[in-house]
């Protein structure tokens, strides 16, 4: 507290990020990033900005990442809006669309932590929808928020930090039931496997799908996000953005995001390798007595059955290695574990069925 501050701000409750350690050389696999870096073509891009042009504003409409995004995804240009990460585009959509007097927010009980900070933020009331037994979002619990006051709804697929993701099926269902509310499908996760529901753009006018470069193309450091919607939802984001930052995205990440989503061949080798990495952790873990449920992402989210996680998840910082834990009620017993190149799972392996035979 601080008699400095605006009114509001003792009331926030800010986001917690997983540790970025300083100088340890630790394991980290607690953030989800990428295992293996960037396209070298990324790398290229930025080099041949870094020129005497760093002196003029970027474009304020980020127009060439703009155009590649649209090539990439085959929606139009005016369905694209593009955001320092996608943590400032969800930011920018609670803001444009989720600030209705009354009507709640409808989002699942466990999904990504920052959807209640931004609730928080805007003074959005939240309704919190239960997963079910499994940790599954049962989409039709979904069906009716229309009908019930709901003024909007907002889920990651895959979820986060289950991993569980829902079939296209199902999220039509949810779209077609909800018309006249915007629907957010956040896919920061979309790369490894499950079905993106962008193709249900041009059928739903109520859709928003969100994306980010952090996981999928490994630029978790870059901060290059993006939303597709219909053109009447991006000229809302555009409103809020210019009311908020004309330039939010710097000319090397423009530049190198674009190389990015143009590497396609790259990206689909490294993230093949992520699923293959990710199904041997599943049966090294369930080997090693944790319960593992079915990934979709760059993580498991695995509860071990023979000890607290939190002392598995302490004794791992102890070995070295960083995990995630969540303190919080119905995950607390779980783990979740970034998917690392396959020397780091076989070190957490090798970590964990030494803790078990202390
Ligand atoms: C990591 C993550 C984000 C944030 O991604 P950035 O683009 O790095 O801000 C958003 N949503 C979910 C579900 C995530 O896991």
């Amino acid at each position: 507290m601080s008699r400095y501050w605006s009114d509001h701000v003792s009331g926030l409750s800010p986001y917690v990020p997983g540790e970025q350690p300083k100088k340890e050389q630790l394991i980290k696999l607690n953030t989800n990033e990428h295992a293996f870096g960037p396209s070298p073509k990324v790398f290229e891009a930025i080099q041949a900005n870094l020129n005497d042009q760093l002196r003029l504003y970027p474009q304020p409409g980020s127009d060439a990442l703009v155009q590649a995004i649209s090539a990439c995804h085959g929606v139009g240009r005016d369905q694209v809006f593009v955001g320092n990460s996608s943590d400032e585009v969800l930011a920018h959509l609670f803001n444009a669309l989720f600030r209705k007097a009354d009507k709640p927010l409808w989002l699942p009980d466990i999904t990504y932590s920052f959807y209640k900070t931004y609730c928080k933020f805007y003074d959005i009331e939240p309704h919190f929808v239960s997963l079910d037994e499994q940790l599954q979002i049962n989409a039709t619990d979904y069906h009716e928020a229309q009908l019930n006051g709901a003024g909007g709804i907002i889920f990651a697929n895959p979820n986060a930090p289950t991993g569980h993701y829902l079939t296209l099926d199902k999220i039509t269902r949810i779209l077609a039931l909800n018309p006249a509310i915007p629907v957010v499908v956040d896919e920061a996760y979309i790369n490894f496997g499950a079905q993106s529901a962008l193709n249900l753009l041009q059928e739903h006018e109520n859709l928003v799908v969100v994306h980010t470069l952090s996981k999928g193309y490994a630029l978790a450091g870059l901060r290059v996000g993006y939303a597709l919607a219909s053109a009447e939802i991006v000229a809302g984001l555009q409103r809020v953005k210019d009311s908020f930052n004309s330039y939010p995205l710097d000319r090397l990440a423009q530049a190198g995001a674009v190389a990015a989503l143009n590497d396609s061949d790259y990206y689909d080798k490294t993230n093949a390798a992520i699923i293959e990495n990710r199904d041997y952790l599943t049966q090294a873990l369930s080997a090693c007595d944790f319960e593992v449920l079915p990934s979709m992402a760059n993580f498991v989210f695995a509860r071990p059955r023979w000890s607290s996680a939190k002392a598995v998840f302490d004794t791992l910082r102890e070995q070295g290695i960083l995990v995630r834990f969540f303190d919080q009620p119905r995950i607390n017993e779980f783990l979740r574990i970034t998917v690392g190149n396959k020397a780091e799972c076989e070190a957490l392996i090798t970590a964990i069925k030494a803790q078990k035979t202390k």
